[in-house]
């Protein structure tokens, strides 16, 4: 079943989590010359129009990208992250948001590889003409075009990643990144670590995940954590206390196997900034937990259900409470621990209580419909046999009955369990290739 599209969750806090420290990851492969080889086995659109009717209807962007875009005091290496998305909005005005291998493409250099996977039929043709219309722009300013750089192929990345181990410089990031609106995806995203890691032990892994309620999500970095991989860095952002209902996002993690060393302390400066910036309430709060592979007894009480929080066996070597920190903002209580009870229902528009209105978004961020900034092609506007606009065909805001399916399942949809934005396609085609970074 394929129903999740990113483009209705592009640049939410979760995107803001996994991009900067995909950022990061890049940054550290580019210190060595050896060429590397940047997997991504869960792609997406490459690039989301933020004033599409797919991102625009929740707006999730608002809590994520939106607070650090005026920013003057973000620390530098939250800089280069929010500067990489302001070089695809030369205008100033935030209109379009990469997706990951968006960010793989401005952050590699013309030696490394881009090898990008995605099973949706339209998100990975939106993929592909982004990219064309990426590489038309870069021969229009002169660049020599990398004939094998970047292959986009529309299959599942699960499987094609084992082929792609070990790469023939030794030299790999992985990212993994799947919808999790199946809870299959918690146990496929183990098993194809554990055969990557066999064919690849020193490949750099990483993977986004939800925090939930439901088991799989709960147990799921503790399983990781038993991987066979040297060391493993766990980090997660919390935005907010889930409410009583459970709806929402309120907590994603990225987990790293065999994570650069710059990288924890690289986390220990930022995490405090973005619980500020991108808080709502007083559950705000990072952990960030680093450790070698847990093995032996101390992984079957883990794999029982132990606690990542209670450093068992050889797990003592790692240091789990270390990282952990929440910044209380100002006047706040202490945070509040989520309800221990089973969530089985979430929305797709997140957590409500703080979404910021219509009218405080417009003035926010004024986001003309018609005009193209310099240096940045219109999105495209095909038309299909239909004569609509493929934006037009399904607008999810003014068809109530099709909502869009939740990232997660143990998420409700807001209105229809049935709906399901594959009727059409997001409007997510981006400028045709702003100048790559350095
Ligand atoms: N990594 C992207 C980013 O950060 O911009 C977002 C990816 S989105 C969360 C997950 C994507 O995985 C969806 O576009 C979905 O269609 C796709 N997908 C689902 N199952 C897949 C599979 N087995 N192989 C490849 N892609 C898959």
């Amino acid at each position: 079943m394929l129903s999740y599209r990113h483009a209705f969750h592009a640049g939410n806090h979760a995107d803001v989590l996994k991009h900067f420290v995909q950022v990061q990851l890049h940054e550290y492969m580019n210190q060595k010359d050896t060429a590397y080889t940047y997997i991504d086995t869960h792609s997406g659109a490459g690039v989301y129009a933020l004033d599409s009717s797919f991102a625009s209807k929740n707006a999730e962007f608002d809590t994520g990208i939106g607070p650090l875009w005026g920013r003057t005091d973000l620390p530098p290496a939250l800089a280069a992250y929010v500067d990489l998305v302001k070089g695809m909005n030369p205008s100033g005005k935030m209109r379009y948001y990469p997706g990951s291998p968006w960010v793989a493409d401005q952050m590699t250099r013309p030696d490394d590889r881009l090898r990008l996977f995605e099973l949706h039929p339209a998100d990975s043709k939106i993929l592909a003409d982004n990219f064309r219309k990426a590489e038309a722009h870069k021969a229009e300013q002169g660049e020599r075009s990398r004939g094998k750089r970047v292959m986009i192929e529309r299959g599942d990345g699960f499987l094609s990643m084992k082929a792609l181990l070990p790469p023939p410089s030794r030299r790999a990031l992985v990212l993994i990144d799947p919808p999790y609106e199946m809870k299959d995806d918690y146990r496929k995203v183990k098993d194809a670590l554990e055969e990557a890691l066999g064919r690849f032990p020193s490949g750099i892994f990483a993977v986004w995940y939800p925090v939930l309620q439901r088991m799989e999500s709960r147990q799921f970095a503790d399983r990781l954590k038993r991987l066979p991989a040297k060391e493993w860095l766990n980090v997660t952002l919390t935005v907010s206390t889930p409410g009583p209902d459970g709806f929402g996002l309120h907590s994603s993690g990225m987990f790293i196997l065999n994570p650069p060393y710059t990288l924890e302390p690289m986390l220990r400066e930022v995490m405090p900034y973005l619980v500020k910036v991108l808080g709502k309430d007083a559950g705000a709060s990072f952990v960030i937990e680093r450790g070698t592979q847990v093995t032996g007894a101390a992984a079957a009480r883990v794999g029982a259900g132990g606690s990542a929080r209670q450093p068992v066996g050889n797990a003592r070597r790692a240091s789990p409470l270390s990282g952990a920190g929440s910044l209380r903002l100002p006047g706040q209580a202490a945070p509040v621990r989520a309800p221990a009870e089973p969530v089985d229902a979430r929305r797709p528009d997140g957590a409500a209580a703080t979404k910021v209105g219509a009218a405080e978004r417009a003035r926010r961020f004024s986001r003309p419909q018609e005009a193209v900034p310099t240096g940045e092609a219109r999105p495209a506007r095909r038309r299909d046999n239909s004569g609509e606009r493929p934006d037009e065909r399904f607008d999810p805001a003014r068809e109530p009955s099709k909502a869009p399916r939740a990232r997660y399942s143990d998420e409700r949809p807001a209105r229809a369990a049935s709906g399901r934005p594959t009727a059409g396609r997001p409007d997510a085609r981006g400028p045709a290739g702003p100048r790559k970074r350095g």
